[in-house]
């Protein structure tokens, strides 16, 4: 049998290092714990698993019992009892079934500025899930112990979006955050959430790598508030050695959420040596520039040895403010530090009269000065979402 590297080292983090972020008391989930069977065919009433299967919203019948899954750019074609490529969608007889609806493996409040979002509700919480699985395999993942996981590698609660809404509400978060994981391949989960989030007076906010097809992208903009791209590099060989996936349809997404009306911002990820140079990060902020506009925010954040990147040093902090200043003389009015606690990057200021306008010290604001969501001192309206 063949195991690529991937196989590998999910068999290697399998059940033990799963539910690593669970950590608030679900008082309203049941947890529940999924062993490993090795069987990723339907279970039976003596299952050891319980997945809560619904059919998949975006897929098309090949014939044959086959199925070629729309949801992302890779677009599986997966025959009968098998997976997608995220490990979280299944074929059975034909029919396409999500694995992870209801099921997350995360459910913790965060600080908003933690996601990082930086211009959307300012000192709110969110209230954060996740499930197992990822459409991508970025070498540098924080949380690849569950984004490279299967559901039944990791410790899962029975949390329907009804639930989510009310223990959010219960933990006095202001937002539900889909996020720790890739979005997109629990589609179906965040969107009927954010739904029910809605009608509860809840914002929805997506944290994506931006790895979707523009026709279920759009239709969870008409549902959601707030999104946080990471834009991992403008070079496809980036995508394509560190990510297992591709730059264009990221950009495409941009231009979607540009057009959309839903608020976004944009962090990227300085990794030493390999999407560090001046060139790159200069074509960065001239793309965004010229393509976005001079108000989406742009952060850069610091890259810290992690998953299958242990080699690298962390970035330069000197790299990230050069970084800034050069992203800010080509006339982007956002640009931010990320992973830096304490430095100037972390704050906000007026880009007219160049006032400090929120001061921000790690995922904690220390300093408000918008008034209605306009600096007071000069009266500039900042973009953003602020109540
Ligand atoms: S969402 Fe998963 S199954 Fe669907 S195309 Fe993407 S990787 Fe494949």
């Amino acid at each position: 049998m063949n195991i690529n590297r991937r196989d590998f080292i999910k068999g290697l983090v399998g059940a033990g290092c799963a539910g690593l972020l669970t950590g608030i008391d679900l008082s309203k989930a049941s947890a529940q714990y999924f062993t490993r069977s090795g069987n990723p065919a339907a279970p039976t009433s003596d299952d050891e698993h319980v997945f809560f299967v619904k059919e998949a919203m975006f897929y098309e019948d090949m014939g044959q019992k086959e199925v070629r899954c729309k949801l992302c750019p890779k677009e599986c074609e997966v025959g009968d009892r098998e997976r997608g490529w995220c490990g979280v969608r299944e074929n059975r007889d034909g029919v396409y079934y999500t694995l992870v609806y209801g099921n997350p493996c995360s459910a913790y409040p965060d600080p908003i500025e933690k996601k990082p979002f930086f211009h959307f509700m300012p000192g709110t919480w969110a209230f954060s899930i996740a499930t197992a699985g990822c459409n991508l395999n970025c070498k540098f993942c924080q949380n690849w112990e569950i984004s490279q996981s299967r559901p039944e590698e990791t410790k899962n609660f029975q949390l329907p979006p009804a639930d989510i809404v009310a223990t959010a509400k219960d933990n006095n978060c202001k937002s539900i955050a889909y996020t720790y994981t890739e979005p997109t391949v629990f589609y179906e989960y965040m969107l009927d959430t954010s739904k029910q989030a809605r009608k509860a007076g809840l914002k929805s906010a997506v944290i994506s790598a931006g790895y979707i097809n523009p026709e279920p992208l759009e239709m969870l903009c008409e549902n959601v508030d707030a999104v946080k791209i990471d834009l991992k590099s403008l070079r496809n060989k980036f995508y394509n050695d560190v990510c297992e996936g591709e730059l264009q349809p990221v950009l495409d997404t941009l231009k979607i959420l540009r057009d959309s009306g839903v608020w976004y911002e944009i962090v990227y990820l300085v990794v030493p040596t390999l999407n560090d140079s001046e060139q790159e990060l200069k074509d960065t902020a001239k793309w965004v520039y010229e393509n976005l506009g001079p108000d989406v925010p742009l952060h850069f954040s610091r890259f810290y040895p992690m998953y299958q990147l242990r080699n690298l040093p962390p970035t330069d902090p000197k790299k990230l403010t050069d970084t800034r200043k050069m992203a800010m003389d080509i006339g982007l009015n956002y640009v931010y530090i990320g992973n830096v606690a304490g430095d100037e990057g972390e704050s906000t200021y007026c880009p007219i009269c160049g006032e400090l306008v929120i001061k921000r010290v790690r995922y904690f604001i220390r300093q408000n000065d918008l008034v209605d969501g306009r600096c007071k001192y000069c009266g500039e309206e900042i973009s953003g979402i602020w109540n």
